[in-house]
């Protein structure tokens, strides 16, 4: 089954509203119509309007970093799947290791965000994978099955093809430490099982990304591997050069 590649930009806490319009635009003029990749951007909230203006009218989808599970009420400093939907967000990116280990976020909470981002048509980007601990210790598929299987609780066969999943393991965030193509290909392929023995047929349709120091020199070599469907790029999503190039490199990955 082929899965449209799919690479999305995680600008973290960085770029005020304007310099992310101009990062915006610097892609859309390159890239606003590219159809062999699925291109999104997740600005920081303060800039998801600047951008989504400047998406206008191009194939760029506009994601953004994090949501609140509840449609509306007294969580201040909070934002709602519905806020995002009207500022055009089409994705979420949810349970980032950087949640989970700054902001306490555990599985439940994480199961809770995936399921009102579904309910409200925004496609979650859930995120999972281990620290180096828990690789060095054997632990690395124990702690990604039980991140997927209960970060996917309650998701129904039709609802998982809208959802895309990041395996980021956390040693390689930031850090340039990337996996190895074959270190990569193996959870790929492993989280792909979990969700075959979990959704049937459907499981075919999810794309799995790869995140952690994904750059252009070293994204063709794991954006060819059959189970990996795109990147979620932290550091070289910021400058519109390098970010393109991961775009180019996702055009030809399965060529
Ligand atoms: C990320 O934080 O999602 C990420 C993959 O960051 P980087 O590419 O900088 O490792």
């Amino acid at each position: 089954m082929a899965r449209k590649i799919l690479i999305a930009g995680n600008w973290k806490m960085n770029k005020t509203a304007s310099e992310g319009a101009d990062l915006a635009k610097a892609i859309v003029v390159a890239a606003g119509k590219s159809t062999a990749v699925e291109i999104v951007v997740c600005p920081p909230f303060t800039a998801l309007e600047s951008v989504s203006k400047i998406l206008e009218g191009s194939d760029i989808k506009l994601g953004a970093q994090n949501m609140h599970a509840a449609a509306s009420g007294a969580f201040t400093g909070e934002t709602s799947a519905g806020m995002l939907r009207s500022l055009f967000c089409s994705y979420v990116i949810l349970g980032h290791s950087e949640r989970r280990t700054y902001f306490g976020e555990t599985d439940a909470i994480v199961n809770q965000k995936v399921l009102a981002a579904l309910k409200s048509q925004l496609k979650p980007i859930l995120c999972v994978g281990e620290t180096l601990a828990e690789r060095e210790g054997g632990k690395a598929f124990d702690v990604v099955r039980t991140q997927t299987i209960a970060g996917l609780e309650g998701v129904t066969k039709e609802q998982v093809v809208d959802l895309v999943i990041a395996y980021e393991p956390v040693w390689a965030i930031g850090t340039g430490k990337v996996a190895t193509t074959a270190q990569a290909q193996e959870v790929h392929g492993f989280i792909r099982k979990l969700l075959i023995e979990k959704f049937g047929e459907a499981a075919q349709r999810v794309r799995i990304l790869y995140g952690g120091s994904m750059k252009p020199d070293n994204a063709p070599e794991l954006l060819a591997q059959p189970d990996i469907d795109g990147g979620l790029i932290g550091g070289a999503a910021l400058q519109a050069p390098s970010f393109l190039d991961l775009v180019k490199a996702g055009a030809t990955a399965k060529a």
